[in-house]
C-alpha cells in the first residue's frame, strides 16, 4: 500500500467535491474525507445512495455534507455551471476535487466494440470530467491551495486485451492529467493536478469485470484510502502531473 499516515485534521476546512460518491471507493473516499475534517460535496447519479453517504457523516458528527444528484452521462456544460454557481454562494471557494465516477462499458474486442457505447463511456471518463474541471477552476483558483485528482487504471498504462473503451478513457485522463498540471504554471499556479491507479479494488466495479474472482482476496476501499488522502491534503503541495499507485 502507497505509505503515509495522514494527521487526523489533514482537511480541516477544505470543501472537497466528490464525484460517484454513492458507491464503491468514491463513497469510503468521501467518508475519510469528512473525517479528516473536510466539508464534501457528494456527486452522483443515485440520490439514494448520496443520502446514505450524507446520514453516515451526519451519525458521526462530520462536518455536515451537501448532495448533488447529476448524472455525468447527459449533464450538459449549463448543469455544471449551476454546480459551480451553488458551490460559489455556499463556500466562495472549492479546494479539491476528486474524480472518481466511471463507467466500465463492455469487456470486448476493439475490433468490434460499438461505436455507440465508446461515446458513452468517453462522455462519461473523460468529457463530463473536462467540463466539470473548467466549470470550477474559478473556485479552485480561489483557494490557497487546490488539488484536482483524477482515477486512473492500470490499463491507463497498458491497454491490455477486451477493455476497449475504458482503456481509452483512462489513458486520456493520464493526458488531461499531464495537460493540466503542464500548462499549471501559466495558467493555475494554485491548482495541482494527480491521477490515482487505485489498483483492484473489492467493489462493483470489479466484480463486474472479474466475475470469477474472490473479492476477500482484494484490497478493500478502506485499504487504499492514504494515497487518496495524501493528494487530497496539503502534504503534496509539491506533487503536480504524477499518476500515482494506491497499493
Ligand atoms: P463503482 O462502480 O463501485 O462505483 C462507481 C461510482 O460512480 C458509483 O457511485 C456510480 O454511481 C458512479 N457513477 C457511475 N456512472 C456515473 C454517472 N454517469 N454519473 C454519476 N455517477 C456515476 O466503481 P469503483 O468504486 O470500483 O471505481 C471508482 C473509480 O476507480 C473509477 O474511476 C474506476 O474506473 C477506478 N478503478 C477502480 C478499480 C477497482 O478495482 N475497483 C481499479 C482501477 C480503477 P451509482 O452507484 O449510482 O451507479
Amino acid at each position: 500500500m502507497f505509505d503515509y499516515q495522514a494527521p487526523k485534521q489533514l482537511l480541516k476546512d477544505k470543501i472537497v467535491l466528490v464525484t460517484g460518491a454513492g458507491d464503491g471507493i468514491g463513497k469510503t473516499a468521501a467518508i475519510t474525507y469528512a473525517e479528516h475534517g473536510a466539508t464534501v460535496i457528494l456527486l452522483g447519479r443515485t440520490t439514494k445512495k448520496l443520502e446514505e453517504v450524507y446520514d453516515e457523516i451526519e451519525q458521526k458528527k462530520l462536518p455536515q455534507a451537501a448532495i448533488v444528484p447529476l448524472n455525468l452521462d447527459g449533464a450538459a456544460e449549463h448543469d455544471f455551471l449551476e454546480l459551480a454557481n451553488t458551490i460559489e454562494c455556499e463556500f466562495g471557494r472549492l479546494d479539491g476535487i476528486l474524480h472518481n465516477a466511471s463507467m466500465l462499458g463492455e469487456r470486448e474486442p476493439i475490433s468490434s466494440y460499438d461505436p455507440v457505447l465508446f461515446e458513452q463511456v468517453m462522455r462519461v471518463n473523460v468529457t463530463s470530467q473536462l467540463i466539470l474541471t473548467q466549470a470550477l477552476l474559478p473556485l479552485l483558483k480561489k483557494a490557497n491551495h487546490a488539488s484536482v485528482v483524477f482515477t486512473s487504471s492500470g490499463v491507463g498504462k497498458t491497454a491490455k486485451a477486451n477493455w476497449g473503451a475504458y482503456a481509452v478513457s483512462k489513458f486520456a485522463t493520464e493526458a488531461m492529467v499531464q495537460l493540466f498540471a503542464n500548462e499549471s504554471a501559466e495558467f493555475t499556479p494554485t491548482v495541482r493536478t494527480n491521477a490515482i491507479n487505485p489498483g483492484a479494488t473489492r467493489t462493483k466495479m470489479r466484480a463486474t469485470a472479474y466475475p470469477s474472482e474472490d473479492p476477500n482476496t482484494l484490497a478493500t476501499a478502506s485499504d487504499i484510502m492514504p494515497a487518496y488522502l495524501y493528494l487530497m491534503g496539503d502534504d503534496s503541495l509539491e506533487i503536480n502531473g504524477h499518476s500515482i499507485n494506491a497499493q
